[in-house]
């Protein structure tokens, strides 16, 4: 799925748990997305390995939770909120597509790391690739109680968010050419450094 949409449903789950909280909603949101984007940080050093724990981020996640419900100020919420955010995204990612350049084709046996059994968890594709109408259509949903709880600057950001999730969805299965092009035109000792999926081709 893509980093938005994962943003967007980590804004979305700490709207629904701030609900009789409501002053603390913009700096849960504002953690959540960020935390929702955090994982997918290790694009380049082994994906959906580095940063994703799909079974150890939730030991912290529960800690914090019931850290808040003991002392809730803006810092606990938004470690909270930030570490619930990450926990969901390594979890959903189950539920994507494999880590192959077209995970359309689905041929990747790969969808996130188990850090816990060592063994990489097998995709289950709910949503069939990142950047599927599924997943554009995911994101949109998460956006809504995020919208209509936030302003100013930061429902920008979430409404942004839906647009460059659109564009993306839009240009993604042109995406993997482009990349092979790219990594195929670099010089040599750039070239070492690009993810094998990004030079594989069909
Ligand atoms: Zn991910």
């Amino acid at each position: 799925m893509m980093a938005t949409t994962h943003a967007l449903i980590g804004g979305a789950v700490v709207v629904l748990l701030t609900r009789f909280a409501p002053e603390m909603t913009p700096i849960a949101v504002t953690a959540a997305l960020a935390g929702g984007v955090f994982p997918d940080l290790d694009l380049y050093a082994n994906h959906r390995k580095t940063l994703h724990f799909p079974v150890y981020y939730w030991i912290p996640a529960t800690l914090a939770v019931l850290v808040v419900a003991l002392i809730p100020t803006t810092t606990t919420v938004a470690v909270a909120a930030f570490v619930l955010a990450a926990a969901v995204h390594s979890t959903m990612d189950v539920f994507g597509g494999g880590l192959e350049l077209r995970p359309w084709l689905g041929t990747s046996d790969r969808a996130v790391y188990n850090h816990y059994r060592r063994h990489w968890i097998r995709p289950r594709r709910w949503i069939r690739y990142d950047g599927a109408p599924a997943d554009f259509l995911l994101g949109a949903v998460g956006a809504v109680p995020v919208v209509t709880v936030t302003d100013g600057p930061l429902r920008t950001i979430v409404l942004g968010a839906v647009v460059v999730s659109g564009v993306y969805a839009l240009v993604r299965k042109h995406l993997p050419d482009l990349a092979t092009v790219i990594a195929s035109n670099l010089p040599k000792p750039l070239r070492t450094h690009v993810p094998d999926r990004f030079v594989d081709v069909e």
